[in-house]
């Protein structure tokens, strides 16, 4: 399982999110972003994403 955290690219955020799938942490991501940070799908760039990607740890 992998995990990620909001603070971890740069947000004064607590939230966590934990998947099986990389490809299901970006939409909770997203999901989150929009609901609150009022970031919008287009703000979520490739670099975004990549970024992201990079910071998600494996967990148990
Ligand atoms: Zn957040």
């Amino acid at each position: 399982m992998l995990s990620f955290k909001c603070r971890d690219v740069g947000f004064d955020c607590d939230y966590i999110v934990k998947a099986d799938k990389d490809s299901e942490i970006i939409e909770k991501v997203m999901e989150h972003g929009k609901k609150d940070h009022n970031l919008n799908k287009e703000d979520f760039t490739p670099s975004l994403v990549e970024l992201i990607r990079g910071k998600m740890q494996a967990v148990e």
